[in-house]
């Protein structure tokens, strides 16, 4: 169970919502509930609150369609009580890019903010901006305040905030990439920092934006390492060479024989040869308890694998892993399986060659 529901798919993108965002509508309806004991509070109150998210989930669809325009799928987007996330397939390379997919989330609030505005001024209902705030005033001046505090809040130079990789896309149009993460990875620690001083003297919302601002900071810099690490080192010699395959027709117990004799999760599947798809662990273990262990390979397996040739990059296998759900891919090369790949082994050959760098010895791989 993942604890979260299917919303709709909107423009080809899946939206869910997950369970702990309707903790926040029930608490939202419960405080009004008990501010005012009455029921069109409390309505007012939920309304209000899904008004807010669809305004966030319009943000994730900025980035997400932006993305689109650069070849970049987006596998799906959540909604949490702290916000939204659009799952990309993959960060744009090219620097610029990056900056437009980061900039156009917010961008949609400004157009948000801006229409509300317009709305406001021709029916002049508009109060006086100085009195304006997010907690009085009518539920169209609330949205459209709420709107450019999520522009505020998301341009804040620090990642995972989107102004953190606008930051990151403007060092990384004058310097090397994971330098330019470094960097802004470093400003948004000392953001984080500044915030939690500030926290500490009262304001817990604060004090939490600092601790999930240091997180997303420290994270994106050490998958920036790794994709620095990886670069430039063929699947060749990363991959797993000593494997078990097997055939379309056996069936189930013959991979339980496999699984249970050695350490391999996921099998490719070879008919005459050819690569025809690959069993992976968990869709054995369904179809075992859906159909018994004598059903064919044939029906569990994925078809038709992305193909990895092992002259490739490591860095474009692991994006095919990431892509396809599959955690070992077959490789291939003028046809023939030679070896399989997945991260776990990419891991392991990076560790053994950063051991063998630190004894500074010569590296042979
Ligand atoms: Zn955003």
């Amino acid at each position: 169970m993942k604890w979260q529901w299917n919303l709709g798919k909107f423009a080809g993108i899946d939206v869910y919502i997950h369970a702990t965002f309707l903790l926040l509508v029930a608490w939202v309806g419960y405080s009004h509930w008990l501010e005012n004991q009455s029921w069109s509070e409390v309505f007012s109150g939920i309304l209000f609150i899904l008004a807010l998210f669809a305004c966030v989930i319009l943000h994730e669809y900025g980035h997400a369609l932006t993305a689109r325009k650069y070849g970049i799928k987006t596998r799906d987007i959540t909604i949490y009580p702290i916000g939204g996330v659009a799952r990309l397939e993959r960060m744009p390379e090219k620097p610029i890019e990056e900056l437009w997919v980061a900039l156009m989330g917010p961008a949609v609030n400004v157009v948000i903010a801006a229409g509300l505005f317009t709305y406001l001024t021709l029916t002049s209902s508009l109060v006086p901006l100085s009195e304006l705030t997010i907690a009085s005033g009518s539920f169209v001046e609330r949205l459209m305040m709420v709107n450019v505090s999520l522009v505020l809040f998301n341009l804040i130079p620090a990642f995972p905030m989107d102004g953190g990789r606008v930051l990151r896309a403007l060092l990384a149009m004058r310097m090397d990439y994971v330098k330019a993460t470094q960097i802004a990875a470093s400003i948004g620690q000392g953001v984080a920092l500044l915030f939690g001083l500030i926290g500490l003297f009262g304001n817990a919302t604060l004090l939490f934006i600092a601790f999930f601002i240091w997180i997303g900071a420290s994270q994106e810099s050490s998958a920036t390492q790794m994709k620095n690490a990886i670069s430039g080192i063929p699947v060749g010699r990363t991959m797993l060479t000593d494997y078990k395959s097997l055939s379309p027709r056996d069936p189930l117990s013959q991979m339980a024989q496999l699984i249970l004799a050695g350490s391999q999760h996921d099998f490719p599947v070879l008919d005459n040869d050819r690569v025809v798809g690959v069993v992976t662990r968990d869709d054995f273990l369904t179809a075992l308890t859906q159909h018994g262990q004598n059903v064919a390979i044939s029906a569990v397996m994925r078809s038709n694998p992305p193909a990895v040739d092992s002259y490739e990059m490591v860095e474009s296998a692991l994006m095919r892993i990431q892509e396809s759900g599959i955690p070992a891919l077959p490789v291939t090369h003028s046809g023939q399986l030679v070896g399989i790949v997945t991260a776990e082994n990419i891991t392991e050959y990076l560790m053994i060659r950063s051991a063998l760098q630190a004894s500074k010895m010569v590296v042979p791989i």
